[in-house]
């Protein structure tokens, strides 16, 4: 049916990648008339993860995923061929490692005398109940752009449960009510277990090696045409009977310019804006570069679409306030097993079982997470690797007299220590490589409905956005999901293909008395 057309698909992050297999699986598209181009090297995005033992593993995030929710990212995963269990999926081989590995946190919040914070109790008092209440009750109207302050008072950010839930999801107080209203509905069910995070799942590796790498093994066997360093500069497109259609793909591929004809019936996905935009790495010795989307050039293309056409959203709301949008992560590579054990010791938690140990009380709201070793295919049974992230990078350490975002990776080192109160010795063989996002909570900033695109604008005729920055309805950025969501919705719409995308969850519809009995009852 579609021998003919072509579909370019600009960005190569899980969103462009579950595009290209919607379009095959479910479009009967022939796989080689199908190209990603992306800018990186590497296809996946911000699902990066790479290193060695020699150079230190690095990867910008560490994935929390549910299966009560995700509901398009397993019927995806459900057809993908695991890499390291033959006959299964990378949905039967994730569940069941998932059942040998469960999450049940026993330290979830740590402070400043190093005690482990009891955290049964969610701290509200009374006002805080009905404040939650009511923001959870408010329409997205009437949200609107305000923010998670305007709703709730100031002690609320000194409960339990606000830091377990900003730091479980990354909210920081100026954020959108609205993304924090959706966040408290869609993710339900883990509101009353967010103290253990028992509702989280896990993939085996990494989420490059678990998620991106049978991906693109499996678009490859379909034929996939999958372009590395190929950036995207700028469409070409005109106006036919008041629908926007484009018409050609200029792109920088290995240093060589090259133009795409996008001829009638060809389709075009773009990933039109990206939380890890910008990003840097540091080392042991340097912090990483101070970069911004003029470096990157990133947004342009959204940029430019939008201009004029509201209907293409508004990128501003986004891309414009780094201070609001920022933070920074870290992956330390170990080869001596001591620090493992003392964590395990400390947390009652095996690596793999425990998900975020936050240190509340930290200056830079800093956590971190022992994943289930190893975390990366080609590690060595005696190398450990681990990741961390700070909220509050620009704010001057406990232990260190400089704002994170200064630091190399031998300061946050000291910076840990100094909170998990261990000799500097155990860390003395390691590798903290530091990451700074810039755009890394851009998605959460407030906003209004028309800010966000719709994955197929109504003024187009075969362009499609897949992001985290299209509008979704009741679904939640900052997930894999949100972008495999706006994938299968992009394609199912520009392809008129007939079959019913799995909906979201109505965890909130059917448990909202649950909820408000939920709130009553947390002291
Ligand atoms: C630190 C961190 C923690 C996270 N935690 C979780 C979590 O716990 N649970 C969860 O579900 N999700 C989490 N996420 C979110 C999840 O990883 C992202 O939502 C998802 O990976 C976004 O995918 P994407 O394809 O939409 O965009 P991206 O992965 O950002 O991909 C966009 C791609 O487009 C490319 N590109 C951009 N412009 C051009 C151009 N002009 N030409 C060519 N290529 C271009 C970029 O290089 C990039 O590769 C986390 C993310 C991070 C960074």
């Amino acid at each position: 049916m579609h021998t003919k057309s072509k579909a370019y698909l600009i960005g190569g992050g899980i969103g462009s990648l579950a595009a290209a297999a919607f379009i095959v699986r479910d479009g009967s598209f022939p796989g080689e008339n199908i190209s990603i181009l992306e800018s990186a090297s590497l296809l996946g995005g911000s699902l990066d993860g790479a290193g060695s033992p020699m150079l230190g593993y690095s990867m910008r995030g560490g994935r929390m995923l549910t299966t009560d929710n995700y509901e398009c990212t397993w019927d995806l995963y459900k057809s993908i061929p695991s890499l390291n269990n033959p006959g299964k999926s990378v949905f039967d081989e994730t569940v069941e490692f998932n059942e040998r590995h469960v999450s049940n946190s026993m330290a979830r919040l740590v402070d400043k005398r190093r005690a482990k914070v009891p955290v049964s109790s969610m701290g509200f008092s009374m006002e805080d109940r009905l404040e939650l209440l009511k923001l959870s009750q408010a329409d997205e109207n009437t949200l609107a752009a305000s923010c998670i302050t305007d709703w709730l008072s100031h002690a609320f950010f000194e409960t339990e449960f606000w830091y377990m839930w900003s730091t479980t999801f990354a909210f920081q107080p100026w954020h959108s009510a609205i993304e924090f209203k959706r966040y408290l509905l869609r993710f339900l069910l883990e509101f009353s277990r967010i103290e253990t995070l028992a509702g989280v799942k896990r993939t085996i590796y990494n989420q490059y090696d678990s998620l991106v790498l049978p991906l693109q093994t499996w678009l490859l066997a379909q034929g996939v045409v999958l372009v590395t360093d190929c950036m995207v500069t700028r469409l070409d497109h005109q106006s036919e009977d008041g629908k926007l259609v484009v018409t050609a793909i200029h792109c920088v591929r290995q240093g060589e310019s090259e133009l795409i004809a996008v001829n009638d019936g060809d389709l075009v996905f773009l990933q039109n804006g990206s939380m890890t935009d910008a990003s840097s790495l540091g080392s042991m010795t340097t912090a990483p570069e101070k970069r911004t989307k003029a470096d990157s050039g990133g947004w342009t293309l959204w940029e430019n679409l939008a201009e004029g056409r509201p209907e293409f959203g508004n990128p501003a709301a986004f891309n414009s306030c780094i201070a609001q949008s920022y933070w920074a992560s870290f992956t330390v590579t170990l080869k001596n097993p001591a620090f493992f054990e003392e964590m395990t010791r400390f947390s009652g938690n095996e690596p793999g079982t425990g998900g975020l140990v936050t240190f509340k009380d930290s200056n830079w709201l800093m956590s971190i997470v022992l994943a289930y070793q190893p975390h990366f295919q080609n590690q060595p049974a005696d190398v450990q690797v681990f990741w961390g992230y700070s909220l509050f990078p620009d704010r001057i350490g406990n232990f260190v007299p400089k704002p994170m975002s200064d630091c190399n990776g031998a300061e946050i080192l000291r910076e840990l220590c100094g909170h998990l109160r261990f000799d500097l010795e155990i860390v003395e063989s390691a590798n903290c490589i530091p990451c700074r996002m810039p755009y890394i909570t851009s998605m959460f900033m407030p906003r209004i409905l028309s800010d966000r695109p719709l994955p197929v604008p109504r003024n187009s005729k075969n362009l499609a956005f897949v992001s985290q920055f299209v509008e979704i309805a009741d679904d939640v950025v900052f997930t894999v999901e949100y972008s495999v969501r706006a994938a299968q919705m992009a394609v199912y719409e520009l392809l008129g293909i007939d079959r019913k995308i799995p909906p979201v969850t109505p965890h909130a519809k059917s448990l909202q008395v649950q909820f408000d009995a939920l709130i009553k009852a947390f002291k």
